[in-house]
């Protein structure tokens, strides 16, 4: 009889199913290894600032410093470096940036992610910044791909990790758990960990969550500096070798088109040209399907109707910061520790729940 059950290994199940297995729980995690899934395709950045108007990204100071942590234990553990506090340099636009930006920095808590703003032209190898930027700190950038295939590694063998497609149709539930297939697998508690992929599934449809399709670039930029990430309408992560870069983001809200790789690599070189004089080339292009939320936050707790039932995701294009701390207060509240922030409580929803 396991404890959870677990229903996808990207970010979100990976780092739950760490979390539970870590407190003594008995846990098994499906997961359908496709290689374009939000995870593994996700530049892993963690920005305490998002957007023009350089806000702080939600509950910034509860989440990123317990990621920064939890990655840099990863790294130690697995003796890789999966995770690299880096700089993120948000370079200014124009001088109405730089005066925005210097306004909000003098104000706590947001001056704890300031590191330094240089008003004057930043000069750096390949870098184009005239008009300056802050240098922020306290996030960094996590290879997630490379981390959950290291992750999986240990799982397959150690027999908590079954890379299969779950079927929701074969999952039998009674008065003390649910059983998978009936007969073989046997467990107290389902959590949902499938991303955008909840949707498909049959239980939490009404939920307001919506795909958002968005791409990467890999691109080869010999002689950038990788001493930082730049952000400045897309971001440009180092990309673990010499030259090489990640570039991101596109957003795409339904209906997708057939063919977007052309219009996202018009968007995705013309951002990073405004960043970066030298020439590049595409070498790779990843695209994958976030799980969005109408109101911008995570979606975790309890199903309204089903007891056996739980939620983790809804993490839309902030998963790798988000997960591991959300991962503890959800296994705090399973182990009737805590309550959910009421604002990534999945309750906050119920009243769109309508019982079959
Ligand atoms: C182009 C792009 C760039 C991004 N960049 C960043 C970034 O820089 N920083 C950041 O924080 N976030 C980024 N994101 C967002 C981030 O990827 C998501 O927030 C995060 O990956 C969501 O994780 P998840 O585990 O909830 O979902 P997913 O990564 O979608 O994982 C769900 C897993 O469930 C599995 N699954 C689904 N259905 C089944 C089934 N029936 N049976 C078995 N397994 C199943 C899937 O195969 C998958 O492995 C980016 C996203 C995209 C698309």
């Amino acid at each position: 009889m396991y404890d959870y059950l677990l229903i996808g290994h990207g970010i979100a199940g990976a780092v739950l199913a760490r979390e539970l297995r870590g407190r003594g729980h008995r846990v098994l995690v499906y997961d359908e290894p496709r290689p374009d899934t939000a995870s593994r395709v996700a530049a892993g950045l963690m920005n305490p600032v998002a957007g023009k108007r350089f806000a702080l990204t939600w509950r910034a100071q509860e989440t990123l410093p317990y990621a920064v942590a939890y990655y840099e234990a990863l790294n130690q553990e697995f003796n890789e470096d999966f995770f690299q506090n880096s700089p993120i340099l948000k370079v200014f636009g124009s001088e109405e940036e730089q005066r925005q930006m210097l306004a909000r920095a003098a104000a706590d808590p947001w001056q704890g992610f300031v590191e330094k703003i240089e008003t004057a032209p930043i000069v750096r190898p390949g870098l184009l910044a005239p008009h300056g930027g802050a240098w922020l700190r306290g996030g960094g950038h996590l290879r997630v791909e490379a981390l959950l295939a290291a992750l999986a590694a240990e799982g397959r063998p150690a027999g908590w990790l079954r890379e299969e497609t779950f079927s929701w149709e074969a999952l039998v539930s009674d008065g003390t758990g649910v059983a998978y297939p009936p007969g073989q697998v046997r467990a107290r508690h389902v959590v949902c960990c499938q991303g955008a992929g909840a949707l498909a599934g049959p239980h939490f449809g009404w939920l307001p969550l919506t795909p958002n399709q968005g791409a990467v670039l890999d691109v080869a930029v010999p002689g950038l500096s990788a001493a930082q990430v730049l952000n400045r309408g897309a971001y440009v992560v180092p990309g673990g070798r010499e030259g090489q870069f990640r570039v991101g983001a596109t957003y795409r809200w339904p209906p997708f088109p057939d063919n977007p790789g052309p219009a996202d690599q018009r968007e995705l070189a013309g951002r990073l040209a405004a960043l970066t004089a030298l020439p590049f080339g595409v070498v790779g292009e990843r695209r994958g399907v976030r799980p969005a939320v109408r109101d911008r936050r995570p979606l975790l707790g309890r199903h309204p109707a089903l007891s056996w039932l739980s939620l983790f995701g809804g993490f839309g294009s902030k998963g790798v910061s988000l997960a591991p701390r959300l991962a503890a207060q959800l296994a705090d509240y399973f182990d009737g520790g805590g309550a959910l922030w009421p604002d990534a409580d999945l309750a906050r929803y119920y009243s769109l729940y309508i019982a079959k």
